[in-house]
């Protein structure tokens, strides 16, 4: 990785990042308009909470307070706006465009109070009224319109969007749903509904003047003059809401636009009619839009309605740029001069399409100009190098739903192909490789792949870790990257070390004001002074203060979900992230049974005692994933009811894994478990939590836990397991896991019990497809990995015991930390994608 840039280095405006010197953040020293924007809050919190039919309730003091901060909210993002409009057509840095399926925002209110600087003041109203903040905070459900890391890594750029003050709109879908609530029952995972919007404040700026439609299906006619013109059979119309996210140092914000499916005013002629069916459908459609957020990241959807959900998207955020583009510029000429499209992963790749079709059937450009301007604003993030997850849709699909959207992709691929032609004479294979459309010829059905759209035209494509984006280029973009070399770059993903170090751990971070200052919060590579002071005594002390209170309170939270009393001087060994085979989470509890047997043959020996927490969700259709949350279960049900065990080892399943619940754990976690399969995460986001909380990290040399080790110092971390050059060695020689088995007797112990019922109450069927998958397979190398991560367990185990040690360990794993906010990411997409400059 480069070294990290200054974050607000190429923005048109330069601002101080915090300092030591600096008193911003102490109460003492409140502005003038600090102490304006109290008041205002103060009373329109007091005239919400005098409407509340049912007095001062929690619920109430959430309404009244989300109520109160979004006037300011709403005065911030005018004036932003009014800023942005007037830059101009010379700014040296474009307008941004952030197009995500998933944004999982979590929670909202304490990010904004802590932005406004209105803890202090909502506390002080609150405790008036008899009431704790922490109890009106906890009424806020999480917006979870997101899976996981590729949607809370859109959530933390908008954090830094309006930190770092970049004109920009984040733009998504308002799901009714987002994703499922876990329940746990009888040790297995049900899914049920989250309707988010039930008991959310209103947040949101609902924006009525602002509506564009969307059409689906129908034909294309061609005019007179040779115009070809799309008519839809249906249209929907798009209502935007706005999500408005503040910065915490400047008066900025940055914009969270979702679009709302709504059936009006197109069906009111069937309605007239008395075509009630078809007026009806309509409605159907509309409504099933903003339905459900789709599971999993990394599995095809491969379902009409994600299509439609994704047209809807891409076409509502590209018409609202361009309304906004003409009203700034009068014309069209500049738009890709002066504004950027990012595609976060595939899922938004139509927008080229859409793009084409706005430019040149709705505004009257000539091919060859729409393409220059679709080519510099277009850039595109991949997240996976998981062929399955690139997004292809059959042609017939296209020529019922975006019939016009089609046209202009044949259009595109035939230009693309000709050029190859001239460059790549007569390699046909080549071109059939990476066409925009995959032929069949394996007696499928032809289908489009979106990769190779988004890839197209794009000015830049970025994978999000140097590994990553490395393998990128090697393998599944290997063609376009011999084809445009000049394309690829690597941009190392970040997180917000506001929400995730400020605000989840408020002790640590006064135990690093005291020491380094405040400043990290905007500059985080302040956190490299703390190196120098890593081996001090005293402050080790009070770090593992801070630690053991973080965990006594994630201990209140394990008694109260579940009922279990952990012991709080046990080694906490976290790993929380979705359940994927990939993240081999059996990996862990392979080593958790491995642990508990050699307990069990020698209970007196001198065992380090640690508490084992996993949480995460499986999407509903991945069984071998549903499977390993029973065994988890399973299980943590023998150890935990063990008397002969007791202290020494506890498994912990936290259900419904979520953003708060990652705010609370993260801070209490001793151990981070990083165990992916090298090669296969692509770069990872709660490594960096929790390595900014002070945790110590268990790893694969994998995704960004490299760079992570380079920066702390690879002797910082417990790295373990195969390398990615290695995986794919031994895969391509023939890979038998059974040697491993054979060869190892603990392995071979855990595998029997698994397979003989000893945690499914004897019963071998339960996880007889689990295991045949161990011993045929073994697609991600668990076997082969095994050895290693229980000996390098054992290190961890012996670091633990010697308190000082461990501390100083954690401190130099924070003070590496540096690098890994997600202003350090979005100053270098600014550097390289979104600049003016990266387009020369
Ligand atoms: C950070 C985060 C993720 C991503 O975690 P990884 O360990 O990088 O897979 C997923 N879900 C939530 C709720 C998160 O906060």
């Amino acid at each position: 990785m480069n070294t990290p840039t200054r974050p607000s280095s190429a923005l048109t405006v330069q601002r101080k990042p915090g300092s030591k010197t600096s008193t911003a953040m102490k109460p003492s020293a409140l502005t003038p308009e600090d102490k304006a924007l109290r008041a205002a809050f103060e009373a329109a919190y007091e005239r919400e909470i005098s409407q509340s039919s049912h007095g001062a309730t929690p619920q109430a003091a959430l309404h009244a307070a989300a109520i109160a901060c979004r006037e300011t909210l709403a005065r911030r993002w005018a004036a932003t706006q009014q800023a942005d409009a007037a830059r101009g057509d010379k700014a040296p840095v474009r307008r941004v465009h952030y197009l995500s399926m998933e944004f999982l925002m979590g929670r909202a209110l304490s990010n904004a109070l802590a932005a406004l600087k209105l803890t202090a003041p909502l506390e002080a109203k609150l405790a008036e009224q008899g009431l704790a903040l922490g109890d009106v905070l906890e009424r806020e459900p999480d917006a979870a319109l997101g899976n996981g890391g590729l949607g809370r890594l859109a959530a933390c750029f908008l954090d830094s969007f309006a930190e770092l003050e970049l004109p920009s709109f984040g733009y998504g879908l308002r799901y009714r749903y987002g994703t499922f609530a876990q329940v746990i029952s009888q040790g297995r995972q049900l899914e049920q509904p989250d309707d988010w919007t039930r008991n959310a404040p209103d947040w949101e700026l609902p924006r009525h003047d602002l509506r564009y439609h969307v059409g689906f299906g129908g034909r294309v006619e061609v005019d007179a003059s040779g115009v070809r013109r799309w008519q839809p059979a249906e249209s929907i119309e798009a209502e935007a809401f706005d999500f408005v996210v503040p910065a915490h140092y400047s008066q900025r914000v940055s914009t969270l636009r979702q679009w709302q499916a709504t059936a009006a005013p197109i069906a009111f002629k069937p309605f007239c009619e008395g075509d009630y069916t078809r007026a009806a459908r309509h409605q159907v459609l509309a409504d099933s839009i903003n339905w459900v957020l789709y599971p999993d990241d990394s599995t095809e959807a491969g379902r009409e309605l994600r299509l439609k959900q994704e047209a809807f998207l891409v076409s509502a955020s590209l018409q609202d740029l361009v309304a906004r583009h003409l009203r700034e510029f009068g014309s069209l000429h500049n738009l890709g001069k002066t504004n950027a499209i990012h595609l976060n992963d595939t899922h938004p790749a139509l927008a080229p399409a859409e793009l084409m079709r706005l430019l040149l059937d709705e505004h009257g450009l000539g091919w060859d100009e729409a393409w220059k301007i679709c080519c510099q604003a277009v850039a595109y993030t991949n997240h996976t190098l998981m062929p399955e997850a690139l997004e292809t849709w059959p042609v017939r699909m296209f020529e019922h739903l975006l019939p016009r959207h089609l046209e202009i992709i044949y259009e595109i691929n035939h230009r693309f192909l000709e050029e190859l032609q001239q460059r790549f004479p007569g390699d046909n294979a080549l071109a059939a490789r990476v066409s925009l459309i995959d032929e069949g010829s394996h007696g499928g059905e032809r289908r489009v792949r979106m990769a190779s759209l988004a890839l197209v035209a794009s000015h830049r494509v970025n994978g999000v870790a140097a590994l990553h984006s490395e393998l990128m280029v090697q393998t599944i973009f290997a063609d376009y990257a011999r084809i445009w070399p000049g394309r690829f770059h690597n941009v190392t993903n970040g997180v917000t070390p506001r929400r995730w170090l400020q605000q989840a751990n408020p002790a640590l971070s006064s135990l690093l004001d005291s020491r380094i200052g405040d400043g990290w919060r905007k500059n985080l590579a302040e956190l490299g002074e703390l190196s120098a002071l890593a081996g001090n005594r005293e402050l080790g002390e009070e770090f593992l203060a801070v630690k053991r209170a973080n965990k006594e309170r994630l201990a209140g939270v394990i008694r109260r979900e579940l009922g279990l009393a952990v012991n709080v001087d046990s080694l906490f060994d976290i790993q929380i992230k979705r359940i994927h085979e990939y993240k081999r989470q059996l990996l862990n509890l392979l080593h958790v049974i491995s642990r508990y047997q050699a307990i069990r043959d020698n209970p007196d020996a001198n065992w380090v005692p640690r508490t084992v927490i996993i949480a995460g969700k499986a999407a509903s259709a991945y069984q071998m994933a549903k499977s390993i949350v029973r065994l988890a279960h399973d299980v943590a049900r023998v150890i935990n009811s063990d008397p002969r065990v007791g202290d020494k080892l506890k498994l912990v399943f936290l259900p419904n894994y979520s953003v708060t619940l990652a705010e609370s754990i993260i801070p209490a976690a001793d151990l981070s478990e990083q165990i992916s399969t090298a090669g296969t995460e692509a770069s990872g986001t709660g490594n960096m939590k929790f390595g900014m909380n002070g945790a110590v990290t268990i790893g694969t040399w994998d995704g960004a836990n490299i760079e992570m080790a380079e920066a702390m110092g690879v002797e910082n971390m417990f790295v373990f397991g195969l390398r990615a050059d290695a995986v794919a060695k031994i895969k391509q020689l023939g890979y038998d896991p059974k040697l491993y088995v054979e060869e190892n007797r603990q392995l071979k112990r855990v595998i029997d019990a698994i397979s003989a019922g000893v945690f499914s109450n004897g019963d071998t069927e339960r996880y007889r497809s689990l295991v045949d998958s161990l011993l045929g397979r073994d697609v991600y190398l668990l076997m082969a990995d095994f050895a290693d991560y229980v000996a390098t367990q054992a290190k961890v185990d012996q670091l633990f015991a010697d308190r000082a040690a461990w501390a100083e360990r954690a401190l130099r794993n924070i003070a590496g930390m540096g690098p890994f906010s997600s202003d350090r990411t979005i100053a270098e997409y600014v550097d390289r994608v979104w600049s003016v400059k990266s387009l020369t």
